[in-house]
């Protein structure tokens, strides 16, 4: 079997569960011998695992009417996941489902003190609480995180240093938590259970307000400890570029982000006035329309913008050796004809020798990959059970 690594994978038994249950999740209703054969598992194993799936409440087995076999399938209402995304000026906090199905999302503010803001995060979770039952929370954020300690060493998109999670968040919601940088979350989501399945050499690509990624080499995520890592935006594309936020000249993301392209859009055509910061699909929407009705200047723009990404994304390949490289969601948003584009100028840059040795794919996750990574991840945190509300 493709074995699938990472993320402090030591216990085998773990690993099974997770395995039958992300089986279960995207084939069912399956039967026991259809989950033995995707799996690799053996038959002792797999109805070891499924039973106690079963008397837990997480899988559901049904009997067909038909024939003597059941079908197994993930009991959404056996407990609910509480995911959080940590970025820029809002929280993003979603309730799903085991087979990660979205039930209620908010947004939380976080202006004011670290502190403050978490307190408001809290305060959601327990409204949430008292709603549903909650078992385990998962905290995606945007900067250098410390995933061990819960600790948010530097953000740049919120303006925070050192901020425990424990104890500005866990303390006060008392729940299973586990926390990772943004761009790792949809990354472990793809390699367990997507785009990348069972791939070793990863990187998974954000794009939106800043442009982070997650690498896994050989199975492991680069740098956990929180150092700083896969901060594509923040590398310098452009010597005598425009002034990023980071203090530094020149980054990708001060040229490519979509708030630096709407910028340049903005200075081209009113028709950009309407859209907001964060809106990538309405902007590249008006984008391609301006194209379409001949627009040279949005071309250009569109061009070069496809350029920078793709020339950061060749040299990182080129570094790397990646065998996939997963484009996430913003990307999707915006459009097939951008990611040709981008394809196109790492083609161009890339070592002949490399071609062919990796692909380029957009995610396979169609929701909110961030909220549903971190919700892979606080699933498997549960299924651990050494996590401490
Ligand atoms: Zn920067």
């Amino acid at each position: 079997m493709n074995q699938v690594h990472g993320y402090n994978l030591t216990d085998v038994k773990l690993h099974n569960r997770f395995l039958v249950y992300n089986i279960i999740r995207l084939y069912g209703p399956i039967r026991r011998a259809s989950v033995a054969r995707r799996t690799r598992l053996t038959r002792a194993t797999i109805t070891n695992i499924i039973n106690e799936f079963i008397q837990e409440g997480l899988v559901l087995s049904t009997p067909q009417c038909s024939t003597s076999h059941s079908y197994l399938q993930i009991n959404p209402h056996a407990f609910w996941i509480c995911a959080v995304h940590l970025q820029g000026a809002v929280a993003k906090v979603a309730v799903l489902t085991p087979d990660m199905a979205f039930w209620e999302s908010a947004t939380v503010s976080l202006a004011g003190s670290p502190e403050e803001a978490l307190g408001r995060v809290a305060e959601t979770v327990n409204a949430l609480r008292s709603k549903y039952d909650i078992r385990v929370m998962g905290v995606a954020v945007s900067g250098v995180v410390d995933a061990d300690r819960a600790l948010i060493k530097h953000s740049v998109t919120m303006g925070w240093e050192n901020v425990c999670l424990v104890e500005n968040l866990q303390r006060l919601v008392k729940l299973p938590m586990v926390v990772e940088r943004n761009a790792n979350a949809p990354l472990l989501a793809e390699v367990w259970q997507g785009a990348a399945a069972g791939k070793r050499n990863v990187v998974y690509v954000n794009y939106g307000t800043g442009i982070g990624c997650g690498i896994m080499m050989n199975g492991e995520l680069i740098a956990r400890d929180g150092l700083v890592t896969g901060e594509l935006g923040h590398t310098t594309v452009d010597p005598s570029g425009p002034f990023c936020h980071c203090g530094n000249q020149g980054c990708l993301e001060a040229l490519v982000s979509v708030p630096a392209l709407l910028t340049q859009c903005k200075a081209i055509s009113r028709n950009f006035e309407h859209i907001g910061d964060a809106d990538v699909e309405p902007l590249f929407t008006a984008l391609y329309s301006q194209i379409e009705q001949g627009d040279e200047l949005c071309l250009n723009l569109l061009k070069r913008t496809a350029e920078y990404i793709g020339l950061a994304l060749a040299n990182m390949i080129t570094m790397l050796g990646p065998e996939v490289v997963v484009l996430g969601n913003g990307f999707v948003q915006a459009g097939e004809r951008f990611r040709n584009m981008i394809e196109e100028a790492v083609e161009k840059r890339v070592l002949k020798s490399s071609r062919g040795s990796f692909k380029i794919v957009p995610t396979s996750i169609k929701s909110d990959a961030i909220l549903v990574g971190i919700s892979s991840l606080a699933i498997r945190r549960l299924f651990n059970g050494s996590a401490e509300a």
